[in-house]
């Protein structure tokens, strides 16, 4: 029914293509040619076989009429596009001929592109999750965001510790995209709001433009593309000649400096509440561009704004781009005479709401001053939607309060739908965060456990798997991930095994060769891989993880004979800069690493990996190699995660807790396929309440004692006894994430693995168990849910088949 779209072109015609590209879009010839031009023209060939889709899925959108979808997200974790590419228009092996049979090798190709790294970590990811289901369900979908100049700072380690420098990807051309300097709007900040002729008006107080950004996303098989937009800053005004000409040069280019700030860096951090002025205006800068663009489409195509609700689905990822509320009151109002009520009413059914997380320091406040200052129009409007919602729902809850202005509670008021991303969250929501307001409108929270796209995080990142999978149930899985649990019926069948762990073999020895070759560091590849690779975070606690270590490092010593299985710990992950807690984690795994890494007596057991720069590419390696997924977060504080399903789809089983989507992970592979341990969500709250439920904790474990000791007496850091006295007195006097309390429970899950991995049979099936039976967590499948459940958005598939078979 749905057909691949594109035909494939030779091997010939694509060299042929890569050629002339290199020729006439690089200006090289072959002898002179870099990696860099190779990389380049292979794009830029496979890019012409996007734009005819592209311009397709457009015409369809337009002639459909019906409802497009608009996810607003202040982050796009995209990766690298040429392998994604040359996947989804089936033809990778068309695009690695044509580059070997040039001369080059496709490897080191494709890992010529840099990352585009617009986002921090799993919300940014999971938007560029949802940005490939879109398209390859046929949803007519925009994603909106911003063109940051600097994405996620790139990580380097010196003598241990975190250096962060400026992420360059825009310093040389992004292929992918198309400017569209015709596309561009005025947004406004500051100056004041006055009432004229009856009529509210704002006198801005300084203005920039945002200019539009086109990269097509193209779906799976190429039967769709959208359309990822993305915002940069620009100035109003050029260049001032005149300041030039008198020879005043920084005055000259002081409007474009000053607009340029607002798209130039991406903020390093989405867990806390940053409160920066430049924060502020960068939410509202793209939220605004997106909803002017949106609402100039819907009146192009002579909408009346009314029916606004059935042509306009708007997803808020996150509270970032909850200013579109207010600013979709205002446009309705100010610029098209709406009354207040029905501008509110309207707006809210075009609003929906995604909550990714309840630690209160995470959920947005601005100051009330500053936000007036910076966004006066706004302010008064947000009173009005105060003043409304306070009339339906009374006023338990507040928008306003302690002199701010709570963007939680906003976004909440103005969405017809609130959701969790995980079944354990959005019960969470619904008791804690939002509570007063779930009470006050029951049915509006609702769930969408996330998910992850399989083309990217299977498909084309584990090749070997692929190849079994393919042998195995055929080739219709990367978009239907159901029929996965077609590989059950395998996994009593032992050459399935054999191919299943030989797959796993040859990711790993890919791992090894890399961390080799980039790192200079040699692992086994018959060790288990054990692996915790995410944003440092108290809560996702790698400091548990290290403190597993170095006490199974105490145990090995202590018995060097024993039968112990040898494990390599990889860890990966980048801490926000300013956040000293998790810098001082970084700082300790490395300084661990040195030390138990160089010990003689346990060299052949026990090594601590850590390979700097985290970022998609090196998951998408070493996602595929890993043995076991560390998914060890305090319960309750980790909303959904999507780098558990990643490692689950992949055949790593979960050394986890009962938190965020791992709770439906277990239930989806089997209790006896998934090594739980730790308190429960609620039994956290419960011990928190306990006193001096550290210290009790640490005496009760000699284990525990023993390693915080050691770290204590500069074991670690070369005698140095400062350097971790806060980290480990901060876990006898607020162990707010309760590593103390969970570290024994932890390490005998951890024995029970060593166990489990010794009888490599039973554990390849239980690995086979996972991949077969996670495919519900495609992303396919979340889309889906919100299309249905949110936004009442349908698929364009079959329309355009059913087009074609006409033609
Ligand atoms: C999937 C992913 C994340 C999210 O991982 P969690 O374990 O869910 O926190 C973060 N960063 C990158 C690069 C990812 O690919």
């Amino acid at each position: 029914m749905t057909t691949p779209r594109i035909s494939a072109p030779s091997v010939e015609a694509f060299s042929a293509a890569i050629l002339r590209h290199l020729k006439l879009s690089l200006g090289k010839d072959p002898e002179h040619a870099s990696l860099y031009d190779w990389r380049m023209s292979l794009a830029l060939s496979l890019r012409d076989h996007v734009v005819e889709p592209w311009f397709e899925s457009t015409r369809k959108t337009y002639e459909a009429r019906g409802k497009r979808v608009y996810y607003l997200s202040m982050e796009f974790l995209i990766g690298r596009l040429v392998e994604d590419v040359a996947v989804n228009l089936g033809f990778e092996d068309i695009a690695e001929e044509a580059i070997t049979a040039l001369g080059q090798n496709y490897g080191d190709v494709v890992a010529n592109e840099p990352d585009a790294a617009l986002g921090n970590g799993g919300l940014g990811r999971l938007a560029a999750c949802f940005m490939d289901s879109l398209s390859t369900l046929g949803i007519p979908a925009y994603g909106y965001g911003i063109r940051y100049e600097h994405g996620l700072f790139e990580q380097h380690f010196e003598e241990g510790a975190q250096i962060e420098t400026a992420e360059t990807w825009l310093s040389q051309a992004h292929v992918w995209e198309f400017e569209r300097p015709e596309v561009t709007y005025p947004i406004h900040f500051g100056g004041h709001v006055a009432v004229e002729d009856g009529k509210t008006v704002w006198h801005a107080g300084e203005t920039v433009m945002a200019s539009a950004y086109d990269t097509p996303v193209l779906g799976w098989q190429g039967r769709w593309a959208n359309t990822l937009r993305l915002w940069a800053a620009k100035p109003t005004t050029n260049f001032d000649l005149e300041s030039f000409n008198r020879g005043d040069y920084i005055a000259a280019s002081a409007p474009e400096a000053l607009a340029r700030t607002i798209s130039r860096v991406l903020y390093p951090d989405d867990t806390t509440d940053v409160g920066k002025e430049l924060r502020l205006k960068q939410e509202y800068f793209f939220t605004s561009a997106s909803l002017q663009d949106l609402l100039r489409r819907f009146l192009s195509e002579g909408g009346a704004l009314k029916d606004l609700p059935d042509h306009v689905a708007i997803q808020l990822n996150d509270t970032h781009p909850a200013i579109a509320g207010p600013e979709l009151v205002r446009l309705l109002m100010d610029e098209h005479q709406f009354e207040v009520a029905q501008a509110i009413t309207t707006a809210r059914a075009c609003l929906a709401y995604t909550n990714h997380t309840l630690l209160p320091e995470a959920l947005e406040r601005w100051p009330e001053d500053l936000f007036a200052r910076v966004l006066p129009r706004h302010y008064r409007i947000i009173q009005l939607i105060e003043a409304a919602h306070f009339a339906t729902a009374g006023e338990t809850v507040r928008i306003f309060e302690h002199g701010e202005v709570k963007m939680g509670e906003l976004a909440f008021v103005m969405a017809h739908h609130v959701n969790g991303v995980s079944a354990l969250h959005s019960e969470l929501v619904k008791e804690t965060v939002f509570s007063d307001l779930n009470a006050a409108y029951p049915g509006r929270i609702i769930n969408q456990t996330n998910g992850i796209t399989p083309r990217r995080w299977l498909y084309t990142c584990n090749r070997p798997l692929r190849g079994l999978i393919n042998d195995t149930i055929g080739t219709a899985w990367p978009d239907n991930l159901d029929q996965l649990s077609g590989l059950t019926a395998h996994v009593e069948d032992s050459a399935f095994l054999d191919r299943f762990q030989a797959a796993k073999d040859a990711n790993k020895a890919r791992l090894a060769d890399w961390l080799k070759a980039r790192d200079g560091v040699s692992v086994d590849p018959a060790a288990m891989f054990d692996v915790q690779i995410k944003r440092i975070h108290e809560y996702k606690r790698q400091l548990m993880n290290l403190l597993e270590t170095v006490a199974l490092w105490n145990d090995i010593r202590a018995n060097p004979n024993g039968a112990w299985t040898p494990r390599v710990k990889l860890f990966g992950g980048k801490a926000a800069p300013g956040y000293v807690v998790a810098k001082e984690i970084i700082h300790l795994i490395n300084d661990a690493a040195r030390v138990i890494n160089a010990d003689p007596v346990t060299r052949e057991f026990l090594q601590i990996v850590y390979p700097e720069n985290y970022n998609v590419s090196m998951a998408e390696m070493l996602i595929p190699a890993a043995d076991l997924s560390e998914q060890i977060s305090t319960a309750g504080k980790e909303a959904s995660g999507t780098g558990n399903m990643k490692f689950a789809l992949n055949g790593a089983p979960t050394i986890g807790t009962l938190d965020g989507a791992n709770v439906e992970i277990r239930d989806c592979v089997g209790a006896e396929n998934f090594f739980l341990f730790g308190l429960t969500a609620a039994e956290v709250t419960a011990r928190r309440a306990e006193p001096d439920y550290a210290r009790t904790a640490i005496a009760a474990s000699p284990r525990l004692s023993e390693v915080l000791d050691q770290i204590r007496s500069g074991l670690f850091s070369g005698g140095d006894r400062d350097r971790y006295v806060n980290l480990v007195n901060g876990l006898y006097d607020h162990d707010y994430f309760l590593v103390t309390c969970d570290f024994d429970a932890y390490f005998a899950a951890q024995r029970q693995v060593d166990t489990a991995f010794a009888d490599s049979r039973t554990w390849t099936r239980m690995a086979a168990l996972n991949t077969a039976r996670v495919g519900w967590f495609s992303s396919d499948r979340t889309i889906s849910g919100y299309a249905k459940d949110i936004w009442q958005a349908q698929s364009l598939l079959e329309q355009r088949d059913a087009d074609q078979n006409v033609a």
